[in-house]
């Protein structure tokens, strides 16, 4: 089954439960599908790519951009679903969108990644804009993809238009706190279960170790949390007594690995399999599934990644009591930083750090707090309260509009 189905019937159990009508969100608005000629280590190749634009009903299409091998249109159609959910969901006047483009950046020279990310957007000057649809950064895109993305449709339109894509470095318009957003945006929501919960402190392991993983590593060391796992790609290291993450992440930065920090090496299921209070899964889509999800020994696990779990495997922790704060909520800061800097580039005046993360804090306590009312009025998992919350929104916003 592909993902895409997978992400359609949650919105069709949301659906049922809301007692309304769900097809206008059974697929989306537009699909682009693009291919273009560029540079690869001095040979032409011929690169393709989407964007899909899934609803606008609340806001212009938003979402970022990953440069993946395995890019398929099947996963950027479910991408941006989970953006037009996510978005209503943390109540930021956007819709959802996703682009994806076929490669493998990783040992891409600098020019040859600026010739993709250059040539990208050139096939989508049409269809984006500031109040049409916002691009921003996802897996293994960054601030510079951007800066190269808003100077070439800059370039083109003949006129500065920073808020036509977000995650910016500072110095082109982008936010304070926005290179940790997605990090301190699941701590807040994890933060305030917590104190739902009436607990203290909370050992934790970490699978992942890009930007949203490092961070929020950090940021729950910082707060006096255990983080007594971590790991990458390759593999991961372990102390129960917990680590000590800024050494971690010089490590990481020094030799490439969190390996090379001097500690018990484990693997990554071996990472899954800890007995702590909370899983964060950081890493990529599809990470715990049937074949691995009866490892997984904490009481809740924190989806900063976009899909880590299969809906096979959900249903497993489900039945288990495993308590999973998803994906919509539980990354959603990222995408309300990116609107705090979309806002700050349409008015011309910057907000200080402090500033967008005591904005950030009000928005993930009232998503959290709306989220668990749902679920105990409708009786049923996080994820699914999530989906109901934001399919309403956008769906009411369609109704007014008169789409529906
Ligand atoms: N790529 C991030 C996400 O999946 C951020 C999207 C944005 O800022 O538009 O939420």
């Amino acid at each position: 089954m592909s993902n895409f189905s997978d992400a359609l019937k949650k919105v069709s159990k949301a659906g049922k439960l809301l007692e309304e009508d769900v097809s206008i969100l059974e697929s989306p608005q537009r699909v682009i599908g693009v291919s273009f000629p560029t540079s690869i280590g001095g040979q032409t190749r011929v690169i393709s790519g989407y964007r899909v634009q899934y609803n606008n009903a609340r806001g212009p299409f938003k979402g970022g951009i990953r440069f993946h091998h395995s890019v398929d249109l099947d996963e950027v159609k479910t991408l941006a679903l989970l953006m037009a959910v996510k978005c209503a969901v943390v109540n930021v006047p956007f819709g959802g969108g996703k682009g994806g483009v076929v490669i493998d950046p990783r040992g891409l020279s600098s020019g040859d990644l600026e010739g993709v990310s250059r040539g990208f957007i050139r096939e989508l000057k049409d269809v984006v804009g500031e109040k049409k649809d916002v691009p921003a950064p996802d897996v293994y895109t960054s601030p510079q993809v951007m800066a190269w993305m808003l100077d070439e449709y800059e370039k083109i339109t003949g006129k500065h238009a920073p808020g036509v894509i977000t995650g910016k470095p500072l110095e082109l318009g982008g936010s304070e706190g926005r290179s940790y957003a997605t990090a301190l945006g699941g701590f807040f929501v994890l933060d305030f279960f917590r104190k739902f919960l009436k607990e203290k402190r909370f050992s934790v392991a970490v699978q992942g170790f890009g930007n949203a993983g490092s961070h929020v590593a950090r940021i729950l060391w910082e707060n006096g949390h255990k983080v007594v796992a971590v790991s990458d790609s390759k593999g991961g290291v372990y102390d129960v007594n917990g680590l000590n993450v800024p050494s971690i992440i010089e490590a990481k930065n020094d030799k490439g690995s969190v390996q090379s920090f001097k500690s018990k090496n484990i693997s990554n299921d071996d990472l899954l399999g800890l007995k702590v209070d909370v899983l964060v899964l950081s890493a990529m889509e599809n990470t715990v599934h049937k074949g691995n999800v009866s490892n997984v020994k904490s009481r809740i696990v924190l989806e900063l990644a976009n899909g880590p779990i299969t809906s096979d495997a959900d249903s497993v922790l489900e039945k288990q009591g495993i308590t999973v704060i998803p994906d919509v909520l539980a990354n959603a800061g990222g995408v309300a930083v990116s609107y705090f800097e979309w806002v700050q580039n349409l008015q011309g005046f910057y907000w200080s750090e402090d500033e967008v993360n005591q904005k950030l804090k009000v928005l993930m306590d009232n998503a959290s707090q709306s989220i668990i009312k749902t679920k105990a009025e409708f009786d049923t998992s996080f994820r699914i309260a999530a989906f109901v919350l934001g399919v309403k929104k956008i769906l009411d916003a369609e109704k007014l509009r008169g789409r529906i």
